[in-house]
């Protein structure tokens, strides 16, 4: 298996619904999102895919949330903006926009929310 990263940030504030403690408070973070794409086969110029592709597709979802109030921007009106959530959103939201070659799929989006602290959603 191939496997390609990129790695793009953002910034966005959120609040943490039924949690005890400092999170619950607004607060904002500048979030690092990893998103990683697997596959066993290589284009004709070896390539699993375009980099330059592939930061579109994350870009264009990053760029919606960056800046946000989260709590308010589904589906974080419902369900709790965690690090976890969100990388399972960003998740569906690149492999929605990414078209199917060659078997190339999402494999995991890892998301920190500081230097030390992240959540990874694999599908
Ligand atoms: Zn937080």
């Amino acid at each position: 298996m191939f496997e390609v990263t990129i790695e793009e940030s953002f910034a966005a504030g959120h609040a943490l619904r039924n949690y005890k403690g400092k999170c619950e408070n607004v607060h904002g973070h500048n979030y690092r999102c990893q998103v990683t794409l697997e596959g066993a086969e290589l284009d004709h110029i070896g390539l699993l895919v375009d980099f330059v592709e592939l930061k579109k597709v994350v870009h264009a979802v990053l760029d919606r949330m960056d800046h946000q109030w989260l709590n308010d921007f589904p589906p974080f009106d419902k369900l709790n903006p965690s690090a976890e959530n969100m990388a399972k959103f960003i998740f569906d939201e690149v492999r929605s926009g990414l078209s199917e070659k060659r078997g190339v799929r999402v494999s995991a989006v890892k998301l920190w929310e500081t230097d030390t602290a992240s959540a990874t959603y694999r599908g």
